[in-house]
């Protein structure tokens, strides 16, 4: 979980500003809270997530599911925990979530209310690395599960439904949902995957700012770094210099680079994001949101101005590094190398938007070359697991408002959803912005009642899925 949550954060700023919310203190403490605390305790930083997961199975085991170790080498322990085994090939709905944790940052002495990894319960909350990402959503979606373990048992339902604990999404899910989708595919025989992915909050919708709002998401900007590469063969004292050398034309084609006109571009994931915002809010705001793309000469001005939502209609460029060989300061480099973190709309072409990239440096000696690119995925159309869940949400949380969304960033959801998979990132919490600003930062930790409300969310969308699947055959 990265740039996701900076979204989240943003808006929420954007809309309304910070909102305290108070927590009980808890005298007893309830068995999911010391559940996180255990596995938070099972430090599992990427690379380092065996010890973690054989907990976390175990304890899937000893409840009654039925645990397949899907990889267990060093550097990549991935598992999954299900109502029927799998060998059943039954059609599947993977609750998936990640094993590792990214380090401590920051003074760990000074700093932190409690060590990262104590899991200390205070406050009525769970702290530590994990606790919201993504360990808690973990503990949430596995006895979320549990009800349903008697039932299946004595039931053959027409589907499975499996907990996929993976390793390494912190550092690009190569060591865990790579290897699933690569080579367990056939095993799992997934239908629908629900990942990580935004929390519900407060303030985003203007007219009844109390009114919670989740954000699935069915859709990610994909990343592209490039380097540009500039060689230009000169004179090498800075005493004359040249009409033309390499840093001189560098910098003039990065600055207009940095100075073209954004291209506002509305997909059709980003349209339905605003369309079905717009039927959240109703009003005058609303109706502009829902046509969004009539009343742009309105409303674009101010999006411009919103760094976040011009992300989210446009393609961006950012220049992370420039670099020329290490010279002493009176000589003139014949080489130089910028890098651009680029980061595209899920419509948008490699080769159109490098074309587009080369128009505006204008400069034909600049060799372009791709470092990393993230594969051009379809969104997911939401179809009726989106549904599920969405019911599921205003079930736990009367009145929220739930719209499909575009993330800035992709995560491990991404590898299901380029085979065409429906998948559907949220982690169906309710937090204030100030805790979600202590993911991947210090103090880490989650309220015990959202993770009890999590719980019942995933209770509550499996219990819908068997009602739909049965037609009320079956009284839950
Ligand atoms: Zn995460």
């Amino acid at each position: 979980m990265n740039k996701f949550w900076l979204i989240i954060i943003a808006l929420h700023f954007f809309f309304s500003g910070s909102t305290k919310a108070s927590y009980p203190d808890n005298d007893t403490i309830p068995h999911y809270a010391e559940l996180l605390s255990r596995y938070i305790r099972h430090a599992s930083v990427t690379g380092n997530e065996r010890p973690a997961g054989l907990f976390f199975s175990t304890v899937a085991r000893q409840k009654g599911f039925y645990v397949e170790v899907l990889t267990d080498e060093p550097g990549s322990f991935n598992f999954t925990a299900s109502l029927y085994p799998l060998e059943n090939n039954k059609p599947n709905i993977l609750l998936l979530n990640h094993i590792d944790v990214v380090p401590a940052s920051g003074d760990l002495e000074h700093e932190y209310t409690y060590p990262p990894f104590s899991g200390t319960i205070a406050d009525g909350m769970v702290w530590g690395r994990g606790a919201i990402d993504n360990k808690g959503m973990g503990v949430m979606q596995l006895l979320g599960m549990e009800y349903f373990l008697e039932l299946a048992a004595g039931t053959d339902l027409p589907f499975n439904v499996t907990l996929l604990s993976v390793s390494g999404e912190e550092t690009g899910g190569y060591t865990g949902a790579s290897i699933v989708v690569n080579e367990f595919l056939e095993l799992l025989n997934p239908i629908a995957v629900y990942g990580e992915g935004g929390s519900g909050i407060p303030g985003i919708l203007k007219r009844d700012p109390e009114r919670k709002l989740f954000g699935i998401s069915v859709a990610f900007k994909r990343s592209l770094w490039l380097e540009l590469r500039l060689t230009n063969i000169t004179s090498g004292h800075g005493a004359v210099p040249p009409p033309q050398y390499a840093v001189k034309e560098k910098v003039q084609a990065l600055n207009r680079l940095l100075d073209r006109p954004q291209r506002i571009r509305f997909s059709e994931t980003t349209r339905t994001m605003f369309s079905e915002l717009g039927k959240v809010e109703g009003g005058m705001r609303g109706l502009a949101l829902r046509n969004i793309w009539l009343f742009r000469p309105f409303v674009l001005p101010a999006m411009r101005q919103e760094d976040i939502v011009l992300s989210l209609i446009t393609n961006t460029a950012t220049i992370t590094s420039i670099n020329s060989p290490a010279g002493a300061a009176n000589q003139i480099p014949q080489e130089i190398i910028a890098r651009l973190d680029c980061r595209l709309l899920p419509e948008t072409r490699t080769e159109d938007f490098i074309s587009q990239i080369k128009k505006v440096l204008d400069n034909d000696d600049i060799y372009i070359r791709i470092l990393h690119e993230r594969e051009k995925t379809p969104s997911t159309q939401p179809d009726g697991f989106y549904y599920y869940f969405k019911e599921a949400l205003e079930t736990v949380y009367p009145g929220a408002g739930v719209i499909p969304i575009l993330a800035p960033a992709s995560n491990d959801n991404n590898y299901f959803r380029a085979l065409g998979i429906p998948t559907y990132g949220i982690l169906p919490v309710f937090i204030p912005a100030y805790l979600l600003e202590t993911i991947h930062n210090v103090d880490e930790r989650i309220p015990v009642d959202a993770l009890e409300k999590g719980i019942a969310v995933y209770r509550e969308l499996i219990s819908i899925i068997i009602r739909s699947k049965y037609d009320g055959m079956i009284n839950l």
